[in-house]
């Protein structure tokens, strides 16, 4: 049994121009101790497909389709169902930390709130085992440095926090929602390698949302690539690197910054992602694909398999540059 099982995953937004379908027809599924990324632009339904499976739409919206985690169901449960798996068995953490630390409180505050009340530890235990976290974060000195608010961290410090603060139930999985957006590349690096380290430390099997394909490389197994709220490619992540199968996905690859071309105009994907209000009636990234025919603007692809991988576009594979 696999541990996430997302089946016909939809998301829609009441708006006062009228509902807007945020995400169509998603499926994926992650196995315990394995990384999955979920990459796109702004808009692509990303965020929108973990919010939901978190239970943490907007009051506006609202989801279709099954999440089964160990195989029981946990789309739209009763918010005191959600309030325990969120805390115990799946955790979040956010691309701004501040968004999850309590500005006015001590880090040991806040650490030690989580374990006494979702482990029933003492005082003195939840210290050590709050020490013992920021330790496997890599704080250094975590035993004087508990003790400090957070705004006493650097940025990428108070990730680590963060993430110590997530891993403090030991949690099944982590969804880490553009983790590394705000921090500079080094930071960005080292904050990526902690999460492989933890992952093959503690078990804990992530779902990283990007919208930079070149922080998933070499750190998750799988990557599904969304673009207008629907699945354009869904691969092995060293496939999808060697030979990427759908235009968007070479699109995003291509935008890359790449050292050895030091100097060199940065690739951008020409145009903007849809107006979810009024989709196209076909393919939705037809309006910027070199390849898109008359076919594409018509008809919506579907997600088809092949070689163990799935993609969604009318041009078969042979035909892209
Ligand atoms: Fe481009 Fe057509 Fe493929 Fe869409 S279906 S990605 S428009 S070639």
């Amino acid at each position: 049994m696999s541990l996430l099982e997302v089946t016909d995953l939809g998301v829609q937004f009441q708006t006062g121009d009228g509902v807007v379908s945020a995400v169509n027809g998603v499926n994926f599924t992650l196995e315990q101790g394995k990384t999955l990324a979920i990459v796109g632009e702004s808009g692509s339904g990303k965020s929108q497909t973990v919010f939901s499976i978190m239970g943490l739409l907007a009051q506006n919206g609202w989801a279709t389709g099954s999440v089964k985690f160990n195989g029981l169901e946990i789309l739209n449960l009763p918010e005191q169902g959600l309030n325990k798996i969120r805390a115990e068995k799946i955790a979040m953490i956010f691309q701004d930390p501040m968004t999850s630390l309590n500005p006015y409180l001590k880090v040991s505050e806040q650490l030690m709130e989580v374990l006494m009340l979702h482990k029933g530890m003492g005082k003195a235990e939840a210290l050590e085992e709050s020490i013992r976290m920021l330790d496997a974060v890599k704080i250094p000195e975590a035993r004087s440095r508990v003790h400090l608010y957070p705004h006493e961290f650097s940025g990428g410090m108070r990730q680590r926090v963060m993430i110590a603060m997530a891993l403090l139930c030991r949690p099944k999985l982590l969804i880490a929602d553009e983790p590394t957006t705000a921090l500079d590349v080094t930071v960005q690096a080292q904050i990526m390698d902690l999460l492989s380290d933890l992952q093959r430390d503690f078990g804990t099997s992530i779902i990283l949302i990007t919208h930079d394909l070149g922080v998933v490389a070499g750190s998750c197994e799988d990557t599904l690539v969304m673009y207008g709220g629907q699945v354009m490619e869904y691969s092995p992540t060293e496939e999808l690197f060697k030979n990427p199968a759908h235009p968007y996905t070479r699109g995003l690859l291509a935008a890359i910054p790449r050292l050895d071309h030091i100097g060199d105009r940065l690739n951008t994907i020409p145009g903007n992602p849809p107006n979810m209000l009024h989709k196209p009636d076909g393919c939705p990234f037809a309006p910027r694909c070199d390849y898109a025919t008359d076919q594409c603007k018509q008809q919506k692809p579907e997600l088809l398999a092949f070689d163990g991988r799935q993609r969604a576009c009318h041009v078969p594979l042979e035909a892209l540059k």
